[in-house]
């Protein structure tokens, strides 16, 4: 068991002049409060709280991390409260303890692997001083150490969280020997018997080769003295998580897994690492594709290092890694450690670019005198657009920042959306337009009568909320606009004297679908928004009617009341995703019909322009203003397409060929000819088809016609 003393004299080790007063008052604290617990090995609880304090220090961190480590559990689990904290210890050290008591609450529910990259997410968001993650992560490698008291049940799951979470950040941090001892420990524990048979595997190979790593480590110093360079030479084995998943990656036994050991030159500079690399490479073969620069591309945590790949003495492969002393230090501190003593130096300028926000730290780290203050205001500004929050059973939500309890409704369910009342977070009531924090625990209130209002736009931050209230907004137009549209053609019936009811029960159907409406609602929601006149309703009434004389007298009052433009509705049964109400034309150049591969085109003023995909004009039109469309196939419509036909220069051809398209059911709406020297017959014909099918029907039959020597499809129209 670790004692009080043991940290005093590692903190002395590399603070000489602390005053450690505030960290022997933690400790007095400390076991006041824990007194009496007894931890799961039997041991008395204060062995923790201790353990990780010296973690902390073998880190050399500074003393109000180590303090807090040994007051970490005492707000969670004794009577102690944050405020007592902050009065004896400081603001400083309680803002660590309870940052490391708010993530020990978080309750996270199964489905860890999945959810794992937000949890580390939402950890890091919550840590915003790099210190609450550093203590969170000491506090975890004590109790990995310690897992084999714990109950069964509970070891497998806290092993698994452990690789699934705390390793990668350890990681994240540049912490190399912690994440290897977090994966190791994890791996015991979640695959026992793997790990014993492995384990002693590796250690009897590596028996087998002491003598192999000291005559490869030999080989490389005189290598490197011959050149004049001094290095250190390592060689170390390589954990056995990282062997064990190799071998399940690969699907392969131990006996294919040559590099069980890395080796690691260590040098002054940079330019030596590059040079020692160029001997490496002239003294062993290096395996193709195996290299890799980390020392102009750092790793996200700060990891620097050349990476190779070689085959050594003995036909084997051997990695080795080339780094700087201080590369060295990041490697296997972690770059907070390394912060620490930097004393000031500033990080090299292509570093700097890579890394904006530790760009941001470095120009506060300029600004302070103390490199210990500075680590102090060290925040994870990692993802500072971020907010996670959880739902009642655990579950993690990711928003952006300024989210409100609406966003979340909408991300559980759109019907939770639509009837979110009001909201809890954290167990209190709050208004809709909170914002969210980082952990907050969000329940929905729901009620029926509720529905979303215009007002909810400008508290909803995410794109599915917003696009959903929309669509609610409008679901709500259309019917407002469905009972207008209804009283405006209904007094326009009244004006002409007939029968509204008459006419929807018997024409309004027949008249819709002449109109190129889906429906006889649409046709009047149509009306409700002014985009077509009931007069024209009432016409087209009377031309199915076939009632004379009164259909003149409408026709002209329509003739005046409509702009020459407003010919036939055109592109129904195009839709654009997202937008009901656009106007739609399809162009003439390339005149596609249903079954085409489509796309739209945004013009200015004029709605979308429908052309097909391979239509030659669509290269030359701005990408920026290309939209995608889709067919709603709609029976009733007919669209124009054009053909051209060769045929012999032969009598009749004209009318064999209109014959063949009539008989495939197609409408012909124009027809022309013209001669050519050559002793054959073009015609171009405009037909009216329903789809691309009928429209290879049509092709098909009039390739049937004798004389016919070919039949193309217009591609475009200059
Ligand atoms: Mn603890």
């Amino acid at each position: 068991m670790i004692r009080i003393n043991d940290i005093l004299d590692q903190i002395h080790s590399y603070m000489p002049d602390a005053d450690t007063s505030l960290v022997e008052k933690a400790y007095v604290y400390s076991a006041k409060v824990h007194a009496g617990q007894k931890r799961l090995s039997g041991e008395p609880y204060l062995s923790h709280p201790l353990a990780v304090a010296y973690i902390l220090s073998q880190q050399k961190l500074d003393l109000s991390s180590i303090t807090a480590g040994l007051l970490h559990d005492a707000v969670e689990d004794t009577l102690s409260t944050i405020e007592e904290i902050e009065e004896l210890f400081g603001k400083d050290v309680a803002r660590i303890v309870d940052g490391v008591t708010k993530i020990s609450q978080i309750q996270f529910q199964s489905k860890i692997q999945k959810q794992a990259e937000n949890i580390r997410k939402m950890i890091l968001a919550m840590s915003k001083d790099i210190r609450v993650l550093l203590v969170k992560l000491a506090d975890r490698l004590h109790n990995m150490r310690t897992l084999q008291y714990q109950r069964p049940h509970k070891r497998v799951k806290i092993a698994r969280e452990t690789l699934d979470i705390y390793a990668p950040l350890a990681s994240r941090l540049g912490i190399d020997w912690m994440k290897r001892e977090l994966e190791d420990l994890a791996f015991s524990f979640i695959y026992p018997e793997e790990y014993k048979e492995l384990k002693e595997a590796v250690e009897s190979r590596l028996g087998e080769r002491k003598g192999y790593v000291e005559e490869v480590k030999e080989i490389i110093s005189r290598k490197m003295a011959e050149f004049g360079l001094s290095c250190r030479v390592l060689g170390r084995p390589k954990h056995l998580y990282s062997i064990f998943r190799k071998m399940r990656r690969r699907d392969v036994g131990l006996d294919e897994i040559y590099d069980l050991i890395a080796f690691r030159i260590i040098l002054k500079t940079v330019t030596e690492c590059y040079e020692a690399l160029g001997i490496v490479h002239s003294l062993w073969k290096p395996v193709p594709g195996r290299f890799k620069d980390y020392i102009s591309l750092p790793k996200a945590n700060m990891y620097q290092s050349l990476h190779t790949t070689v085959i050594g003495p003995y036909g084997e492969r051997m990695e080795i890694q080339i780094r700087t002393e201080e590369m060295d230090k990041v490697a296997t501190e972690g770059i907070a450690a390394h912060w620490l003593y930097k004393e000031g130096k500033i990080l090299k300028k292509d570093q700097e670019r890579q890394f904006e926000w530790l760009k941001r730290l470095m120009e506060w780290q300029k600004e302070l005198e103390d490199p210990r203050e500075f680590l102090e205001s060290v925040r994870m500004d990692l993802f500072p657009d971020e907010v996670y929050c959880l739902t009642p059973n655990g579950e993690i939500k990711e928003f952006p920042r300024g989210a409100t309890p609406i966003d979340f409704a909408y991300a559980i369910h759109t019907e939770v959306g639509h009837h979110c009342a009001g909201a809890k977070v954290n167990g209190k009531m709050v208004p809709l337009k909170y914002q969210l924090q980082n952990g907050d625990v969000v329940e929905i209130i729901t009620s029926k009568q509720h529905v979303p209002s215009r007002d909810w736009l400008k508290i909803a931050r995410t794109s599915r909320a917003r696009a959903r209230i929309r669509q609610w907004i409008k679901t709500e137009e259309r019917e407002k606009s469905l009972a207008l549209g209804k009283d405006l053609v209904q007094r326009e019936f009244k004006k002409h004297r007939l029968d509204f009811s008459e006419f929807l029960k018997e024409g309004a159907e027949e008249v819709s679908k002449a109109l190129s409406f889906k429906s006889v609602d649409d046709m009047l929601i149509a009306a409700g928004y002014g985009k077509i006149s009931p007069n024209q309703i009432v016409r087209r009434y009377f031309k199915i009617k076939q009632v004379e004389g009164l259909e003149e007298e409408i026709e002209k009052e329509f003739e005046e009341q409509q702009p020459a433009k407003f010919k036939k509705p055109q592109g129904e049964g195009i839709k654009i995703q997202g937008h009901d109400d656009i106007m739609i034309h399809l162009a003439k150049c390339c005149t596609p019909v249903p079954g085409d591969e489509v796309i739209g085109y945004i013009t200015r003023g004029r709605g979308v322009t429908i052309h097909r995909e391979d239509c030659p004009n669509v290269i030359s039109l701005e990408p920026d203003r290309k939209i995608e469309v889709t067919w709603v196939v709609d029976d009733s419509s007919n669209y124009p397409v054009m053909l051209n036909v060769i045929t012999a220069d032969e009598k009749g051809m004209l009318a064999a060929v209109s014959n063949a398209i009539s008989a495939a059911e197609a409408n012909i709406l124009e027809a022309k000819v013209y001669t050519t020297p050559d002793h054959s017959a073009h015609f171009t014909f405009i037909a009216e088809v329903r789809d691309s099918d009928h429209l290879k029907k049509v092709i098909s039959g009039i390739k049937k016609v004798n004389g016919v020597m070919r039949v193309d499809r217009q591609q475009a129209v200059a």
